[in-house]
């Protein structure tokens, strides 16, 4: 994140001769369980083993670059937000952050609720049987064709984000012959960022309908007025890669405020809240995110709080993780090919993927660490940045690490934490075949997605 504020350490310095950096505290062969699934291990030989399985096993059989994802991992984290938020709430994973047929029959089974943002999002969770009422579907520019096929699939609540789309969703509500569930989307004036939330003027953005001014209360007013639309809540998400409550705590008063002022203008209380997604996760080992149960318990302290102040009866809650569930469940597995020692500075490893499988450093300066993962090493820590294959020279995968000076072309790296937003924002540039997602678990392997093919790739151009 461009704002982190992680400590300034000179990890984070741009250049710097290679004697300032100081090489890591930990042995390299180490694998930090923060930033790593839960069945990764490294076996008796020094090579990773996730699920039971050797990476150069999996490597073999399923080409890289490739993304790993400990399925026992996922379901555990899963069981984890479900049981932390308990009976009484709704936790819905955020399909933006990796969505396939196989993660939407997890989480149906895992007793999960589901985010889309768009028809195809909607598609694949229908496609993989998720119950319609069980599916909420946001976005800030749903087209009509969208909301037709959501109202008419049934799904639980669509999350209303602009002045237009309340007239649109009940019209076409009406039209179907239906009452459609919704939510208000307001942006409370908090943006929340890793360490540090603003609490000042960020309703500058596409998304929702403010606060400020009595927008809000406006928009109220007139869904409460429309026959097509059942207002059951508000719904506020405030950022990502959240470690901070103070930022949700900000959110929730405001966001009772406005129930409270609902309630005395019209006499309704609103039974439920979204307090979005937007929990941390480890990318490095300096990143320390909360455990669900501990997240559970500040939000619904602070929501029961704020409405005892108000007089209200708690509304039920819900929340949205989605990098917080899939992000920590895999890895990216790549094979080193090129590798450029810059005298004094640091060495340049390239591997076999980079920006079109993970666009995330490139894009938003994002950390992640990384391992050798074939073998263990002795040899001293080098400092490398990890790079792509791709014609920019923005093109990194991670900024800056260690890894063993002894690393040779052919040997597997992986870098971990990539299970969200990696897969979900991979592109084609320079006509990269997209890598496939291989679940693992218990000692069995099973591609979920597929590589692409140049047949894919030449399929689509039909010049
Ligand atoms: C992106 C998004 C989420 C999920 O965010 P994470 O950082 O992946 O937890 C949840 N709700 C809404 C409305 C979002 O836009």
């Amino acid at each position: 994140m461009s704002r982190s504020a992680h400590p300034a350490g000179p990890r984070h310095a741009d250049v710097l001769p290679e004697g300032h950096y100081t090489a890591p505290a930990t042995d390299l062969n180490v694998l930090d369980e923060k930033v790593w699934s839960r069945t990764v291990t490294r076996d008796d030989a020094g090579a990773l083993t996730v699920g039971g399985i050797e990476v150069a096993r999996l490597a073999e059989e399923f080409g890289t670059p490739a993304y790993f994802l400990d399925e026992s991992d996922f379901r555990a984290r899963c069981r984890a937000w479900a049981d932390a938020f308990g009976p009484d709430a709704d936790v819905f994973y955020a399909g933006k952050a990796f969505l396939s047929r196989a993660v939407v029959r997890w989480l149906t089974e895992e007793g999960l609720n589901l985010d889309v943002c768009s028809g195809g999002e909607l598609a694949t969770a229908l496609d993989a049987g998720m119950p319609a009422d069980r599916i909420a579907f946001h976005g800030n520019n749903k087209t009509v064709a969208e909301i037709e096929r959501a109202v008419e699939a049934g799904v639980g609540r669509i999350v209303l984000d602009s002045f237009q789309e309340i007239v649109r969703v009940s019209h076409i509500a009406q039209r179907l012959g239906t009452r459609q569930r919704v939510q208000i989307r307001v942006t409370v004036g908090v943006e929340a960022h890793t360490h540090e939330f603003i609490a000042t003027a960020h309703e500058d953005q596409k998304f929702g309908i403010a606060l400020a001014d009595g927008q809000a209360a406006e928009a109220v007013r007139r869904a409460l007025t429309l026959d097509g639309l059942e207002l059951i809540g508000i719904h506020s998400h405030i950022g990502s890669q959240i470690f901070d409550m103070a930022g949700f705590e900000v959110s929730a008063r405001r966001v009772v405020q406005l129930l409270a002022a609902v309630r005395d203008e019209h006499g309704v209380e609103l039974p439920e809240i979204d307090l979005g997604g937007g929990l941390g996760i480890a990318y490095t080992s300096e990143d320390d995110p909360r455990e669900p149960h501990e997240i559970a318990k500040a939000l619904s302290d602070i929501v029961t709080r704020e409405c005892e102040a108000a007089g209200l009866a708690t509304p039920r809650i819900s929340v949205e993780p989605g990098r917080a569930i899939v992000g920590p469940t895999a890895f990216t597995l790549y094979e080193v090919g090129t590798i450029k020692p810059l005298e004094g500075l640091r060495t340049y490893v390239s591997v076999d993927g980079g920006m079109s499988d993970n666009i995330r450093t490139a894009l938003y300066d994002a950390e992640y660490s990384v391992a050798l993962v074939s073998r263990s090493s002795d040899a001293e820590p080098m400092l490398v940045r990890v790079v792509g294959k791709h014609c920019e020279s923005g093109d990194i995968v991670v900024k800056d690490a260690f890894l063993p000076a002894d690393l040779a072309p052919g040997d597997l790296i992986a870098v971990p934490a990539t299970g969200a937003y990696c897969r979900s924002m991979a592109s084609n540039y320079n006509h990269a075949l997209r890598p496939p997602v291989v679940a693992v678990r218990d000692g069995r392997a099973h591609v979920i997605v597929r590589r692409e093919t140049e047949e894919d790739l030449l399929r689509l151009d039909v010049g």
